[in-house]
């Protein structure tokens, strides 16, 4: 009862909080929140959304006291023998609800939502070694494109895989015909598709890039892991859904990032292979756990696959639909800005990153723009990454910038 008032106090208090800005006693604290809300106003460069709709859920966590139960989603969640002081069987039906939508049967899948998409690319590599390492008894390489996120390098660095770093075009996407020259045909080839490239937002080819692997018949043994942490959020919500269907593509697992597109407000992610791929894993049976543990990590965050479960109730299908097709005509708009001032700029089909040459400092730094460099496109570089909060408004408010900045130069 105690509990359940406390709860109720701590609820309006937060109601009241949202209504005149509350303070939480140590004035360190208070002076960052409008800091971080002023930066929320015109961030553009990188790849999180800023439209999380997570109020309801966090009045919800409050107002039924779940803030005071220590949660953990230590072990497996597709087992159907879930722990009970964890949201393991809310993360099953996080996984069952977008493995369909990647192209996966619901009787052919394992999954777990991660911390992170690099959390996501380690199980890849990881499960990609195990699995080829099992099927042949030999060392695999992982190749992946120059251009791509650099957690999939430092994690074969971390692994101890050798790598090749295959070269990518102008636009970022890997070439068929570098992979073909570095590939090592005598042993087990794991591959990272990049889904986009850190940069430029490039698509590596997949089919391209299957046709060449599957060339080389003699080649042991292949695993496909597609690192989709940003396009993986809203590709299967739009007409470009084939690019990451594996029924279409032939991988064998993916990793798609929670914080970028879907709008959780913190690291998340999400992995998926099929049940070949975890049959074919290392077993390490732990009798004080509810099975045999796969993934890397024993602590799981609870909160996180629960409010992912919550987004697939509050938003789902019809809400990321809608967004997918809204962010990417705001693309369409911010590439039309540019155009009619004569910003040179760039974008790859699918993508959702637009890059052009690279304005002021002052404008760098009030919209937090990534920056790149590239002499094939001029020199420096800089990208804006259109998601649900890069409005028309904002967009205006950008170009407005750009133009105020030329008159000065
Ligand atoms: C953002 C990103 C990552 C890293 O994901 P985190 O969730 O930040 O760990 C990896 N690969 C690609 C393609 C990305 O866009």
């Amino acid at each position: 009862m105690k509990k359940h008032l406390f709860s109720l106090v701590t609820l309006l208090v937060s109601i009241a909080g949202s209504v005149s800005a509350q303070s939480s006693g140590y004035p360190e604290l208070d002076a960052m929140v409008q800091t971080w809300k002023d930066a929320q106003q015109t961030t553009l460069g990188y790849p999180a959304s800023q439209e999380s709709d997570l109020a309801l859920f966090y009045q919800w966590y409050l107002a039924s006291g779940m803030d005071v139960v220590n949660l953990n989603n230590a072990g497996d969640p597709m087992t159907d023998a879930p722990s009970t002081l964890s949201t393991q069987k809310f993360e099953r039906q996080v996984i069952e609800f977008f493995a369909p939508l990647y192209g996966f049967k619901l009787d052919d899948v394992w999954g777990l939502v991660t911390h992170s998409g690099t959390d996501g690319n380690n199980h890849g590599i990881y499960f990609g070694v195990n699995y080829l390492r099992n099927q042949t008894g030999m060392e695999p390489v992982l190749y992946v494109s120059n251009e791509a996120h650099y957690s999939n390098m430092r994690l074969a660095h971390l692994q101890n895989v050798e790598m090749y770093l295959v070269a990518s075009d102008s636009m970022g996407r890997m070439i068929p015909d570098s992979l073909e020259e570095v590939l090592v045909t005598s042993r087990p080839a794991l591959i990272v598709y990049a889904m986009g490239s850190t940069f430029k937002g490039a698509i590596d080819d997949q089919k391209a890039l299957n046709a060449v692997l599957a060339s080389h018949p003699e080649i042991p043994a292949v695993y496909r892991h597609v690192d989709a942490a940003l396009f993986g959020g809203y590709l299967p919500f739009s007409p470009y859904r084939a690019l990451v269907d594996r029924d279409t593509m032939r991988y064998e697992s993916i990793s798609v990032s929670g914080h970028k597109f879907f709008g959780l407000d913190s690291p998340s992610g999400l992995f998926i292979c099929t049940k070949e791929i975890y049959d074919n894993q290392v077993d390490y049976n732990v009798p004080y756990l509810n099975s045999n543990m796969r993934m890397i990590n024993c602590s799981r965050d609870a909160l996180q696959p629960l409010k992912f479960w919550w987004l697939t109730k509050s938003i789902g299908h019809t809400g990321w639909t809608y967004q997918a097709a809204k962010l990417l005509a705001q693309r369409d708009y911010l590439k039309q800005q540019l155009d009619s001032i004569g910003w040179p700029n760039w974008v790859n089909d699918y993508s959702n990153t637009v890059f052009f040459r690279r304005p002021s400092q002052r404008v760098i730094s009030k919209y937090t723009l990534a920056q790149g460099y590239d002499d094939r496109f001029g020199g420096e570089l800089a990208h804006v990454v259109v998601m649900q909060h890069v409005t028309k408004e904002k967009i205006d408010m950008f170009i407005a910038d750009l133009i105020e900045q030329d008159v000065q130069r």
